[in-house]
């Protein structure tokens, strides 16, 4: 292996755009430290959203693979939980390093793969990734120290790990880091549309001479997540996407004595009031919904404008907005990228027309050509919403803002909290005193004041509500993977 000598820089940022990552048109699954054909014959397509061009053919992990890939994670597991804190650390490290130097390839393929601007694969998920795997590194030898009072917190064993596709090599970081880190081992599936960049990830590990089994990549759609989350001989289940299926995998996991952590969807509230500083404000509300095409669990989904700057809001939001650029996830201009695929397209679609249907007035400001192929949806908002409208309560997980108003904060905290999710909200005001007595009242995971969607390996992120329990990042993500 080419041992790398660099330290740890969390802020490097690869810098070409166009770097042909070399694709395969066949992919196999990650097994016990080797690439091996699924035990099936069965193969799907994953393609370019942005081209409709198809990149990579995979196998479909079935039954016979699940359980090989559980049972390579049980025997690693038997080494890997009794390898010193610090020889697990040297392989974290290994991996964020081998991360960075490989991250010019790795945000290419996640934006041609997912349809993510290259902006963002380049300059936010990549480096993230790496920034978890250091962070995670760093806790090997300390999570004595982290639970004070906890004399011998001690791994759970093997852990089912299903991810979305949104921010497809960010959250298998935000899963395996900690994981590995707290001594367990893995068996993660990566979304059907975005497979690439986790067997990417199996490449890395192999060159990290991770041991065998450690990690395991099972790729497939929603029947392989199925058998992985329902297979007896797992510890620990960690899934994130929709609440429909969250719920399913509450329901199987029920009684089981299997640890779960679900984070699900989202309908999240963002909060200007007259005193803030409104242009500051109106990037937050762009950065807040319209950062990866809307496919955010934390999207800032449903604006809340205090009365007197509703107008000035509207308008400043209309202009803005008609400045975004929308195409090619491959030009580093781009602002907004492709949906990640046809069926999101279209349920996207649906809530627009629901929301004409329904009374609301959408703008649509953006004239870019779109191209002639692809999966695409101009970012845009609605306006006149009423908060009982489909529009107003359901996660559409797409480029569309649903704008409404209030008089009073206490009007504001009613109505963003009325909602059945509970991940995120914003909070935009010049006045310290409102932020946090404001805050502490949002029924909400994660609060931003003054900003909005900013995340580092050291916060713990998750929801309350439907929009699941438990916590990722930081101190409090560790719990998950530990038990005292
Ligand atoms: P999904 O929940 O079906 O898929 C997420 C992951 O779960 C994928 O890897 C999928 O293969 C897997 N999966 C599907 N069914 C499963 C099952 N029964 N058991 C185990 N794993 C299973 O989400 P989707 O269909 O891709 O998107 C639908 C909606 O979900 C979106 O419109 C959006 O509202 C929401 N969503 C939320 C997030 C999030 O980050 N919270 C991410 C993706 C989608
Ligand atoms: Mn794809």
């Amino acid at each position: 292996m080419n041992s790398p000598t660099t330290m740890p820089e969390w802020e490097y940022a690869p810098a070409p755009e166009r770097v042909d990552p070399g694709i395969a048109d066949r992919h196999r699954l990650f097994i016990g430290g080797r690439f091996v054909a699924s035990r099936g014959r069965k193969t799907f397509e994953t393609i370019n959203p942005a081209t409709e061009a198809v990149l990579s053919r995979c196998d479909e992990a079935n039954a016979a693979d699940v359980d090989a890939a559980v049972e390579s994670a049980r025997a690693a597991f038997r080494k890997w939980s009794r390898t010193k804190p610090q020889e697990r650390a040297k392989y974290l490290y290994r991996i964020a390093r081998r991360i960075q130097e490989r991250a010019r390839e790795l945000a290419v393929l996640e934006t041609m793969d997912g349809g993510k601007p290259i902006r963002e694969s380049r300059d936010v998920d990549i480096p993230l990734v790496a920034q978890h795997f250091f962070h995670h590194a760093g806790w090997c030898d300390k999570l004595r120290y982290a639970f004070p009072g906890a004399t011998d917190p001690r791994p759970l064993g093997v852990c089912a790990q299903v991810i979305p596709w949104n921010f497809p090599l960010l959250m298998l970081a935000w899963k395996i880091a900690p994981a590995l880190a707290c001594g367990n081992t893995v068996v993660l599936k990566p979304a059907e549309t975005t497979p690439l960049t986790a067997l990417r990830f199996a490449e890395i590990c192999e060159e990290c001479e991770l041991p065998a089994g450690v990690v395991n990549i099972l790729t497939g759609a929603g029947e392989t997540g199925r058998l992985m989350v329902e297979h007896p001989g797992v510890d620990k289940i960690a899934f994130t996407g929709s609440t429909e299926v969250g719920k399913r995998i509450a329901a199987a996991t029920a009684g089981t004595g299997k640890r779960l952590t679900l984070e699900l969807g989202g309908k999240s509230p963002n909060i200007i009031f007259a005193d803030a500083s409104i242009d500051q404000a109106i990037e937050g509300i762009v950065q807040g919904i319209w950062f990866n095409q809307g496919h955010v669990c934390c999207a800032g989904s449903r604006l809340f404008v205090q009365e007197s700057v509703l107008a000035e809001v509207i308008e400043k939001l209309k202009r803005r907005l008609g400045t975004l650029r929308v195409g090619d996830p491959l030009d580093k201009n781009t602002d907004v990228g492709a949906i990640n695929s046809g069926p999101q397209l279209a349920t996207i679609q649906r809530y627009l027309k629901e929301g004409t249907a329904e009374g609301a007035t959408m703008h649509q400001p953006s004239t870019c050509p779109l191209p002639e192929k692809g999966f695409w949806c101009q970012p845009c908002f609605f306006s006149d919403v009423q908060p009982n409208h489909v529009i107003a309560r359901e996660e559409i997980f797409g480029p569309v803002l649903a704008v409404m108003s209030f008089r009073t904060p206490e009007e504001a905290i009613s109505r963003a909290n009325d909602s059945r999710f509970g991940l995120a909200a914003g909070v935009w005001t010049d006045k310290g005193s409102k932020i946090f007595e404001i805050a502490s009242r949002l029924q909400a995971g994660v609060v931003w004041l003054n900003t909005y969607n900013q995340f580092d390996a050291t916060s713990p992120f998750g929801g309350v509500k439907e929009s699941g329990f438990g916590r990722e990042g930081g101190l409090h993500g560790l719990r998950g993977y530990l038990k005292f």
